[in-house]
C-alpha cells in the first residue's frame, strides 16, 4: 500500500493565479504564518487575460516585486485602443473603466510563473499538479484536505486557514456547497497570431469591435503574438458551432476593421482557446476561516480590464484579514470583506450595464438585448 504524505501549514491556498500568488506572497512577506499554495496544473497550461491599468504598479510594489522586471520581462506598453463600440465611428474609449495614464499588456504565463517563484523564494511551500478532492472542518474550524498529486500519490493537508483561488470554477466554493450567482454566460473563444511582418510587430493596440453576435477584441502582446478574441454566450456558440475554427472565420469576416488588423497574420494553433467569461459572484460568509479571493469571489466581463487588478487587490485585503482571524479567534470580519465585495460587484454592474447600453444598433440580437 502506498504511503499518505502529511502536511502541516497555517494557511492553505488553492489555485496559483494573481490571486493565489499575490495572498501567499502578502501573508510570507508581511506575517509570520506557514503557507502553502496547491496548483493543480503543472504550471505550463495557456494563459489568457492580459491588459492592466498601470495601477497595478501599487501592487506589485507592495509584494516586492521588481518593476524592472515588470517592464522588462513581463510586458509590453499599450499605445491606447480603438473601439468601435456603439458606432461605426472609431472612438477612444479604452473601457468601460477609465484609466488614467499608462496601460500594460502582460504575458501571463512569464508573469505567473514569476510570482509562483517568489512563493517559492520566500519560503512558501508550492504544490504543482496537485488536486484537492476532500475539504473537511472539525469544530475548531481547523481544517483537513485531502489531495493527490501526480507522482507523489496522495495527501493529506492540515490547516488553519482555507483560501479559494481557483478562479471562475471557484472549485473549492463548489466542493463547500457554496452556489455562485451567475449573471451572464458569456464565453471568450480566441487564438494567438503570428506576424512577421514589421507593422504588426510594432502596432501595440488594441482594438473592439461589436457585432450582433457580441463583440471582437484584439490585443498585442509580447513576443510578437496578437490574441484576438469573440466574447458572446456560450448558447450562441453552440447554436453556431463558434468553437469550430471555420464558423469561428467567417464570423470574423463580418467584421468590418477586426478582419482588417489580422490580415496577413496566421493562427499558432489549429484549436481555438474557450474560456468562461462570465460575470459572477460567491458568498462564502456562512464559512469561518474560510475565504474566496480573485475570480473565486468576483469575476468580471473581460471588457471591464479589472480581473486582475481585483485578483491582486482582493488576495492582499484577504491575507491581512486571515492573519487577523488566525491571531484573534473572536473577530469577525469576513461578514465586513463579503460586504465589501457586494457593494463593489452592485457598483460594476451598473457600469457594465451603461456601457453595454451605449451599443443601440443590434438591440434585436439575443447578445445585446440580453444586456440592455
Ligand atoms: C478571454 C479573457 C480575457 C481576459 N482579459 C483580461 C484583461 O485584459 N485584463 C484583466 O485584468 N483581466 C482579464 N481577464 C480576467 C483575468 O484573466 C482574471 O480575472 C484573472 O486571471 C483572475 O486571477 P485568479 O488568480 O483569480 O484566477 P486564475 O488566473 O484563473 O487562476 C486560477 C488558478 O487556479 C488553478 N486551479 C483551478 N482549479 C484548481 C483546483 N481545483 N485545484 C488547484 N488549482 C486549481 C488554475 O490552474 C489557475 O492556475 C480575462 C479573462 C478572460 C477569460
Amino acid at each position: 500500500m502506498s504511503k499518505i504524505h502529511t502536511l502541516e501549514s497555517d494557511v492553505v491556498i488553492v489555485g496559483g493565479g494573481p490571486a493565489g500568488t499575490s495572498a501567499a506572497i502578502s501573508l510570507l512577506l508581511y506575517t509570520d504564518l506557514k503557507v502553502a499554495l496547491v496548483e493543480s496544473s503543472n504550471l505550463d497550461n495557456l494563459k489568457v487575460g492580459e491588459h492592466v491599468s498601470a495601477s497595478i504598479f501599487d501592487l506589485t510594489d507592495y509584494l516586492g516585486i521588481e518593476r524592472e522586471n515588470l517592464l522588462n520581462q513581463f510586458s509590453i506598453p499599450s499605445y491606447g485602443s480603438t473601439s468601435y463600440w456603439g458606432s461605426h465611428l472609431p472612438s477612444k474609449n479604452e473601457s468601460i473603466l477609465n484609466y488614467e495614464g499608462q496601460s500594460y499588456q502582460l504575458d501571463r504565463k512569464k508573469f505567473d510563473l514569476h510570482l509562483i517563484k517568489k512563493v517559492a523564494d520566500l519560503g512558501g511551500i508550492v504544490l504543482p499538479r496537485t488536486t484537492c478532492t476532500i475539504f473537511n472542518q472539525d469544530p475548531n474550524n481547523h481544517w483537513t484536505i485531502s489531495a493527490t498529486h501526480k507522482l507523489e500519490g496522495e495527501m493529506s493537508i492540515r490547516t488553519k486557514y482555507l483560501i479559494d483561488a481557483t478562479g471562475r470554477k471557484s472549485s473549492v466554493s463548489r466542493k463547500l456547497g457554496i452556489q455562485s450567482k451567475k449573471i451572464d454566460k458569456l464565453i471568450g473563444v480566441g487564438t494567438f497570431l503570428t506576424s512577421s511582418s514589421e507593422n504588426h510587430k510594432n502596432c501595440h493596440q488594441q482594438m473592439i469591435e461589436t457585432t450582433e453576435l457580441g463583440w471582437w477584441y484584439t490585443s498585442t502582446l509580447p513576443n510578437n503574438t496578437i490574441a484576438a478574441t469573440l466574447f458572446t454566450d456560450a448558447d450562441i456558440v453552440s447554436k453556431m458551432k463558434l468553437n469550430e475554427p471555420q464558423k469561428w472565420n467567417e464570423a470574423l469576416a463580418s467584421t468590418k476593421h477586426v478582419i482588417g488588423k489580422l490580415s496577413g497574420m496566421h493562427s499558432k494553433s489549429e484549436k481555438l482557446y474557450i474560456r468562461d467569461a462570465s460575470s459572477q459572484i460567491n458568498d462564502c460568509s456562512d464559512y469561518s476561516h474560510f475565504i474566496a479571493i480573485g475570480d473565486a469571489a468576483i469575476s468580471f466581463d473581460p471588457i471591464s480590464s479589472m480581473g486582475i487588478g481585483f485578483a491582486m487587490t482582493s488576495a492582499c485585503h484577504a491575507a491581512s484579514l486571515v492573519n487577523h482571524q488566525i491571531k484573534n479567534e473572536n473577530c469577525h470580519t469576513t461578514s465586513q470583506f463579503q460586504n465589501d465585495l457586494n457593494q463593489h460587484f452592485n457598483s460594476y454592474l451598473n457600469t457594465r450595464k451603461k456601457y453595454y447600453g451605449q451599443e443601440k444598433r443590434w438591440q434585436e440580437s439575443s447578445f445585446w438585448s440580453r444586456r440592455i
